[in-house]
């Protein structure tokens, strides 16, 4: 099976030490129970546990140093960060997110050419320190154009830096806090270290009420030299855009552990209780959105793993996943949240009980898709990508399942973070056209409407200046891709037809509902609505497909269940 079961985790791993870290590590929360789980989220309990056992068991150090930075077995392998994601998600977010702004702070560290905060951070990995992401601002959100952190040179050449952030995790706690701002004066932009013990660090509050420490931090006249800046100017600038890209694909591995826990408990749930005389789950509505719930997780991970590949992969002349991992981070985590309203209309009440692992899931999974750039956000920038994906495709050397021990050095070296619109793809009509299933086919034909639609109803000047018409096409594009990457990873993890076939089941299924909303919108042309109109189409029934699809959803529900 495709999803993570705890109990049964026989995945193949290439070393050792990776099998042990995910064993120890669901170990780890298997021996700490599901009740103290919950007590620690009611209570707010900050999870210095959690950061012990990290630290004694070097996890983050083996899974976040990059080659040649430490032991033999340390290196940055986005396969393996999967796995452990997934893994720390599955259990609560909390414990997710003090992992993944880690991996945000060191970011600047390992993309810089200062060699000695590299030593350093290297060495505060091996004593277990966690790391810290100062990106955001309390008045700018997304503009980061406009951050006022400001370092103003003095007289000896070293700088004083001024300025708040605001929503910074890890921000009580991290010794080297990867800070982005401008230099006073000349306005460059500049990344520079500061440390949460120094004086003149001023750690404000924390703005959230949970377990994680979400700081509002101010640097009130901090000292900064040479020996502390990562980065400055346009490599500072493309320092913060290649960190978020990388960061951001792990939002969505966040989303699949998390449905993962919560589809377990609700099919368990929903199988053993009886009302009129019969399992809940024999009533047909339940059944449906079961299955649709599981389809969508699988798709959700497949797409993900796919795009892994594609990151492992990239080169300077190869940038695929730049599209690829905003899809992560957008479509996955929103996919995330309809499984998660799917699996509540079921089980209702229960979802609300302090004892369930649910009653978090259905509160922590709508924080991904809002974190780390919105879905707007990430559609406005997956939008540039659509004119050369389906009109300028090129030849690339297939990309092979890439799940081998190797470090991803090419993400620490992405170069300019510009030229997005100049980016081409592979053409992805030969995996459609190879597959013979009855609902990709029709979607195939909702996304042949969809191209005539561009190509001969094209959007004038002024839609695509609406961002609002913009986002309702970005959907659609967003699905195509979607499903392109899903056949492909459908074929290098054997997923069977069935299901395959249940994944574009809801995939026409959605592709019509975007139809028509982008049939709906207020600029839409005659010829736009009705190519619109086209592509809203019903799948292919086949009820035996869809029985056997259900009967392996049914199967979960003695699958897994946390210690208590
Ligand atoms: C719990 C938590 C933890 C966080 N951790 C960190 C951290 O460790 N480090 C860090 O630096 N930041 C962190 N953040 C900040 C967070 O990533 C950003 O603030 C967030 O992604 C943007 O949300 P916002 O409310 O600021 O939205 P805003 O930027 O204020 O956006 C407002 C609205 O405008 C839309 N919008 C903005 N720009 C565009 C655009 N270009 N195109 C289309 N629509 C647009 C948005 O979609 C949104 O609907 C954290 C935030 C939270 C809540």
């Amino acid at each position: 099976m495709i999803l993570l079961n705890p109990k049964q985790h026989s995945r193949l791993y290439r070393d050792e030490r990776s099998r042990q870290i995910m064993l120890k590590t669901i170990e780890f929360f298997e021996r700490k129970g599901k009740s103290k789980l919950k007590e620690d989220d009611r209570d707010r309990v900050w999870y210095a546990d959690f950061l012990d056992f990290q630290r004694e068991e070097k996890l983050f150090a083996t899974l976040l140093t990059p080659a040649g930075y430490g032991e033999p077995d340390c290196r940055w392998d986005t396969w393996r960060n999967c796995e452990f994601n997934e893994i720390l998600a599955f259990y609560g977010l909390h414990y997710w997110y003090t992992w993944q702004v880690s991996i945000l702070g060191l970011g600047p560290i390992w993309m810089s050419a200062n060699e000695s905060l590299k030593q350093r951070a290297a060495q505060l990995l091996r004593e277990g320190a966690v790391f810290a992401f100062g990106l955001s601002e309390r008045a700018h959100g997304a503009d980061i154009y406009a951050t006022e952190m400001a370092l103003t040179p003095q007289p000896d050449g070293t700088y004083r830096a001024n300025g708040e952030k605001y929503y910074i995790g890890n921000g009580n706690t991290a010794p080297m806090v990867s800070t982005f701002g401008k230099v006073a004066g000349s306005g460059d932009y500049v990344f520079f270290v500061a440390d949460y013990r120094h004086k003149n660090y001023d750690l404000v509050k924390n703005i959230v009420n949970t377990q994680s420490y979400v700081a509002d931090f101010a640097l009130r006249d901090y000292p900064v030299s040479e020996a502390d800046i990562l980065s400055k100017g346009q490599e500072a600038w493309d320092t913060a855009l290649n960190t978020v890209n990388v960061g951001k694909y792990n939002l969505g591995w966040a989303s699949i552990g998390i449905c993962t826990h919560a589809l377990y408990e609700a099919v368990g749930h929903a199988a053993n209780r009886r009302l009129y005389g019969m399992a809940v789950t024999d009533f047909p509505h339940v059944r449906q959105m079961f299955t649709d719930a599981y389809a969508r997780l699988v798709a959700m991970k497949l797409f993900a793993l796919r795009a892994s590949d594609y990151m492992r992969s990239a080169s300077p002349q190869d940038r695929r996943y730049l599209l690829y991992n905003p899809v992560v981070k957008m479509k996955v985590t929103t996919q995330g949240e309809e499984v998660i309203n799917l699996l509540w209309d079921v089980i209702a009440a229960k979802g609300f009980e302090k004892d369930m692992y649910f009653e978090m899931a259905a509160r922590d999974i709508r924080a991904l898709p809002k974190l780390e750039g919105t879905v707007h956000v990430n559609i406005a920038l997956i939008v540039k990508f659509m004119a050369n994906y389906f009109f300028n495709p090129a030849a690339y050397p297939e990309v092979p399942l890439r799940d081998e021990p190797v470090n991803d050095d090419f993400l620490f070296r992405q170069g300019p973070a510009k030229g997005l619109g100049r980016i081409q793809f592979h053409d992805y009509n030969p995996i459609l056209d190879g597959c013979g299933l009855p609902n990709v086919q029709l979607f195939r034909e909702q996304i042949a409407a969809f191209k005539d639609l561009l190509a001969r109803a094209t959007p004038s000047e002024a839609q695509t200046r609406d961002v609002d018409f913009l986002l309702a096409m970005g959907e659609i594009f967003t699905l195509v891709v979607y499903g392109q990457l899903i056949l492909e990873a459908a074929e290098l993890y054997a997923v069977s037809d069935d299901l395959v076939d249940q994944i574009f089941d809801v995939l026409v299924r959605d592709v019509s509902k975007f139809a028509l909303q982008l049939y709906s919108k207020p600029s839409s042309t005659g010829p736009q609505m009705d190519y619109c109109l086209e592509m809203i189409r019903k799948p292919v029934v086949e009820g035996e497909r869809y029985s056997r699809v259900w009967q392996e959803v049914h199967a979960l529900k003695d699958a897994y269940e946390m210690n208590p």
